[in-house]
């Protein structure tokens, strides 16, 4: 197995790089790795991680269900009710913010197709990427629609699209700065990035510290605060126009952190929902510190 090792920071170039944790992959191996802070810009990120021709079977287990599906257990059941209250939201969000008419989106990601399904609804020229060949199946059959690979990705051309979108996507690619460099190629000038992260520098990440379930290391890579989605996206001419925080994912990040923190069922359940009420009231006067954020980002000068 080939890994990555992170010798200069992804997102300022520093080479001051310190592991602040040992970070624990709680959902499928028990392998450790460490986290790493940027003394410079602040950027938190795993490293030492398995390369991507190897990450594959990190994700391979019927819990993880954003490919999967899976609806058993309360986790799961709640993941699938907030998607469906998030699929509203997002697809509202980008028909509140898109400037061009028709929508033509890409969903870079798109799991099972859900959000493209939604997306195509309405009526939007709609695409996605899939790296996983068996979410990609289910998102072809769910949408109707032929969703790409990743290789398909890198052949899209300049300005082919005006929205593109990526939802808890970015923290998982290797590429970071290459796929970033290449959606603002393929994005219009006038065209719209929709970027769902979770904060490292929330409530429940505070509270759970290494034990944050959206860590989820090593298939999460890089962790994102407000502050060093500001200097990546800078980097690359990109502005952000928006946040939106998403204070509800507080509530499953913190009943998973409780499970591995190994916390019995009704503590455990009790405790996070405790975590999430709070994160969920302090991100109402501060939205830096909700549990997740959705960044919507234009090209500078627009
Ligand atoms: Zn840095």
């Amino acid at each position: 197995m080939s890994i990555i090792t992170i010798t200069s920071c992804p997102v300022c170039g520093g080479n001051d790089l310190k592991k602040t944790f040992d970070g624990v992959d709680h959902f499928s191996s028990g392998e450790v790795f460490p986290v790493c802070d940027c003394a410079r810009c602040g950027f938190r990120f795993t490293n030492d991680f398995p390369s991507e021709d190897a990450i594959g079977r990190y994700y391979d287990s019927p819990d993880y269900i954003s490919h999967s599906d899976s609806d058993k257990g309360l986790i799961n059941r709640l993941y699938h009710h907030f998607r469906k209250k998030m699929l509203r939201k997002k697809v509202g969000l980008v028909a509140a913010h898109a400037t061009q008419s028709p929508i033509r989106l890409l969903d870079i990601g798109c799991g099972t197709g859900y959000f493209l399904q939604a997306a195509k609804k309405r009526g939007w020229v709609v695409s996605g990427i899939e790296k996983d060949k068996k979410a990609r199946e289910r998102a072809t059959l769910r949408s109707g629609l032929s969703v790409n690979d990743e290789n398909f990705f890198w052949e899209i051309g300049s300005s082919s699209f005006n929205v593109v979108t990526l939802w808890h996507v970015l923290e998982h690619l290797e590429k970071l700065n290459e796929t970033i460099h290449k959606i603002t190629e393929i994005t219009t000038p006038e065209g719209i990035i929709l970027l769902a992260l979770p904060n490292c520098h929330s409530h429940d990440a505070g509270f759970y510290k290494e034990l944050w379930a959206a860590y989820d290391i090593p298939r999460h890579l890089w962790h994102f605060s407000p502050g060093t989605v500001d200097k990546l996206l800078a980097k690359h001419h990109l502005k952000i126009i928006k946040r939106i925080r998403m204070p509800l994912d507080a509530f499953y990040i913190s009943l998973l952190s409780e499970k591995y923190r190994g916390s019995n069922r009704l503590t455990g359940y009790a405790r996070a929902f405790g975590v999430g009420t709070m994160g969920f009231i302090r991100s109402l006067s501060d939205p830096e510190r909700a549990s997740s954020i959705i960044y919507i980002a234009k090209k500078n000068g627009r």
